[in-house]
């Protein structure tokens, strides 16, 4: 089945929200495997929005439509669908008490609010009219109802704007409703990659990628990582299971260890949860990253069972001060290179005494490059036990981007550094 999602809302035109709708319902309608193929957005204009929805009933089975039910005059969305179905707006009943007890309950807990000024203003009562035929949807976290009306073949999602109403309303009341039109169930698994760039690992897998209906393979690029995400329909969860199984089999034979996990799971998620394995602890020495890959490693809840302390060692003098780094290795083969970061590794450790250090030191640009030492080039060093791993990268791109790709290659040497000494 298809399906297109209107976003109603002048603000989202004008850039003053970000669509976090449209990117929260486009995941949804994906997992449940219905196929998006248009999205739309349109300001607080009647007949626009009318246009947009007599187009969207036109070419897809399901329109989702968010915004625009609130009480005010330019919250439309209700009205024109109506308008376009040909339908009356009706009184609900079961609203109109409804939103009579929310505000009640409200004025009831608000002392501020003197009694004798009606809490409830006429516009309010405009959310307990509904498009006639329509199921209403109750707001848990809100008074703007949602609807659910079925015209023909055609089915029609009215909900909120406000993702803190919408969400709710769609995960209890319109998935359910969603699954039941699905006769097939839709399973879908991640595989993620990283250490191989997007078309590299696109072309590795290039053939499986063009034959497959059913499973299908999405890759999706991410700052210096490949994620491919794996759909599988069936009549059943396991049968659908059956089908993704050799899919992730195959991957596996192809990337390896590249693959860093097979569930949702972030790098630095995958990294913090082997040092823990393993009862290790992390020290971080960082010059380019400038503290970013601390920052990622704590966004992991639980990070500080392994995570001591971190240097951010910018400047050479930094370098020498915390991380014992000889000032004869800056001078002989400057910042940025492998005995740096090698030593910078080696001093943390011994500053530190915790069992793995990360070193990152790099040229992020856009000035300081040079035909040997060119922007992007980063070299990493990673001591476990006794041993230092190196590596030397070279990443494309702006300033931001190179310290991204820096802070993922980092992780992922952490990660194989640990695999290569404890297996
Ligand atoms: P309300 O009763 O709050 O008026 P509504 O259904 O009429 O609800 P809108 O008036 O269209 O919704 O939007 C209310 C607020 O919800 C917006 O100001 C914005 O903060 C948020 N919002 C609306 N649409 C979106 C969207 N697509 N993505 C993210 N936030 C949104």
């Amino acid at each position: 089945m298809t399906v297109e999602l209107i976003s109603v809302g002048t603000e989202l035109l004008l850039g003053n929200i970000v669509n976090t709708n449209a990117n929260y319902l486009s995941v949804q309608c994906a997992q449940l495997g219905l196929s998006m193929y248009h999205q739309v957005t349109i300001g607080d204009n009647e007949s626009r929005l009318i246009e947009a929805i007599s187009t969207a009933l036109k070419r897809s089975d399901i329109v989702i439509l968010t915004g625009g039910l609130g009480p005010t005059t330019d919250d439309i969305t209700k009205e024109s669908v109506a308008k376009v179905l040909n339908r009356k707006i009706v009184m609900d009943e079961q609203s109109r008490e409804r939103i009579q007890s929310y505000f009640e309950r409200i004025t009831a807990n608000n002392s501020e609010i003197p009694k004798d000024i009606p809490a409830i203003t006429d516009n309010n009562w405009k959310q307990a009219l509904k498009i006639e035929g329509s199921i209403v949807v109750n707001n848990e976290y809100g008074t703007a109802p949602g609807y659910i009306v079925e015209d023909k073949d055609k089915i029609i999602l009215l909900l909120p704007g406000p993702p803190s109403e919408m969400i709710p309303m769609f995960e209890n009341n319109m998935l359910p409703y969603l699954r039941k039109l699905q006769d097939k169930v839709f399973v879908t698994k991640m595989v993620k990659v990283c250490g191989i760039g997007e078309s590299t690992a696109e072309t590795m897998i290039l053939d499986l990628i063009e034959c497959q209906t059913n499973p299908t393979i999405a890759p999706y690029a991410k700052s210096g990582e490949v994620h491919f995400r794996i759909t599988a329909s069936a009549d059943s969860h396991e049968n659908a299971v059956e089908l993704i199984d050799p899919i992730v089999d195959e991957l596996y034979n192809r990337f390896g260890k590249n693959i860093y996990t097979t569930d949702n799971r972030t790098l630095e998620e995958v990294v913090v949860g082997l040092l823990i394995t393993h009862n290790l602890t992390l020290v971080t020495a960082e010059s380019c990253t400038g503290g970013l890959l601390s920052g990622r490693i704590v966004n992991v809840p639980g990070a500080s069972d392994t995570f001591t302390e971190g240097f951010i060692t910018y400047s050479n003098q930094a370098k020498i001060k915390y991380l014992n780094v000889k000032p004869e290795t800056l001078r002989q083969y400057g910042a940025v290179s492998e005995q740096t970061a090698r030593e910078m590794a080696v001093g943390a450790i011994n500053a530190s005494g915790c069992d793995v250090s990360i070193a990152v030191t790099g040229i992020a640009g856009p000035g300081g490059g040079s035909d040997d030492k060119p922007v992007g080039l980063v070299y990493l060093s990673c001591q476990v036990a006794k041993k230092v791993f190196v590596s030397k990268r070279h990443f494309k791109g702006g300033r931001k981007k190179i310290r991204e790709q820096s802070v993922v290659a980092a992780l992922d040497l952490v990660r194989r550094s640990i695999l290569e000494e404890f297996g």
